[in-house]
């Protein structure tokens, strides 16, 4: 008896150690890490403060703090993670492709093969967004017009630039072609100073609720030849519906085109980091989905299938086979 006390004492006590040891030694790997988002009032603010939320709840066990920073979006992120300045980054499955392949607006820095994708999140319809009282009934009216067509690094001045190529226009085609931040744009075509709110984003997201909340504001479809091509062209495009419903006075579904969030990461970013941040998401998987409303379309499925263009970071493969995600 006195003898398998001791025992199992003497157990407790080295694996308290061993966990001390797994600890440290996670903490000498990487203390902090880092999530790039997008403006406070977008989604991938919200996303990144929520995978970090859960993150931290684990620190005891891997030492890892997580923090989630506001920044100018997809393109600025897929950078950042290039220049080894941020760990993670929320970016659009379309500029998620291009940074891979050295493609498009990333021809010029060429591929970067040490990109690594995580998982996928909430689908981001392109969204067109203008006054109650305005004439633009289609993508197309917005020629001539005040547009807001994002700040430089943000994913959708890229994806709006890509567009604009298969209509044929430049910026000049617009009376005013503004760089605002997607915190500022609200505001700005409230104010009457923008005519037009171009963004891909998840819905739903206070940067829409508010111009819709403050001044009437509609969404526009954006539906035709044009956009089929694209879909039908591209691995990272696709049809997307606003459902009805989904702001005050949305009565009928919207139809445009849209890309699907991802969370990316590179070959940097320790395996360990990696498997943490990957587990503490799909452990608490029910908690994760209910911390945002354009979660609630999220399955454990499709976020290890949809969008990914980047081979996944060995440290989210480990927790998939654990978990009976991905096959060996
Ligand atoms: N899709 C946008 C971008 O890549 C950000 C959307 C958001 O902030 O939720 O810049």
């Amino acid at each position: 008896m006195h003898r398998s006390i001791t025992g199992s004492l003497g157990l407790i006590a080295a694996g308290s150690v061993m966990g001390l040891a797994l600890a440290f030694s996670a903490q000498a790997e990487q203390r902090f890490i880092t999530i790039g988002t997008g403006g406070v009032t977008g989604v991938y603010y919200p996303t990144g403060q929520n995978i970090c939320r859960l993150v931290n709840r684990d620190q005891a066990s891997h030492g890892m703090r997580c923090n989630a920073e506001s920044t100018g979006g997809s393109i600025f992120n897929l950078n950042s993670i290039d220049a080894g300045e941020m760990d993670f980054g929320v970016a659009q499955s379309d500029w998620q492709h291009h940074a891979y392949h050295g493609t498009d607006r990333f021809a010029d820095q060429g591929p970067n093969p040490e990109l690594r994708s995580v998982f996928s999140l909430h689908p981001e319809p392109f969204t067109v967004l203008v006054r109650a009282e305005s004439d633009i009934q289609g993508f197309e009216d917005i020629v001539g017009k005040r547009v807001n067509v994002g700040n430089p690094g943000s994913g959708q001045r890229g994806t709006v630039e890509r567009l604009m190529q298969e209509y044929g226009w430049t910026m000049g085609d617009f009376t005013l072609a503004s760089e605002l931040p997607s915190r500022e744009q609200g505001q700005a075509l409230c104010d009457n100073r923008i005519d037009v709110i171009l963004f891909t984003v998840g819905h739903p997201s206070a940067a829409i609720q508010e111009p819709i909340a403050t001044c009437d504001a509609r969404i526009i479809p954006v539906t035709g030849e044009v956009v089929d091509k694209l879909v039908e062209a591209t691995p990272y495009y696709f049809h997307a519906t606003i459902p009805a419903g989904m702001y005050p006075g949305q009565n009928e579904d919207v139809q445009t085109f849209g890309v699907g969030a991802t969370l990316v990461t590179s070959t940097g970013t320790t395996e360990s980091a990696v498997y943490h941040l990957t587990r503490a998401v799909f452990e608490n998987f029910t908690t994760f989905r209910g911390m945002h409303p354009a979660f609630e379309v999220l399955t454990p499925e499709g976020m290890v299938s949809q969008g990914l263009s980047a081979p996944m970071h060995e440290g989210a493969l480990r927790y998939y086979r654990e978990a009976g995600m991905l096959a060996d």
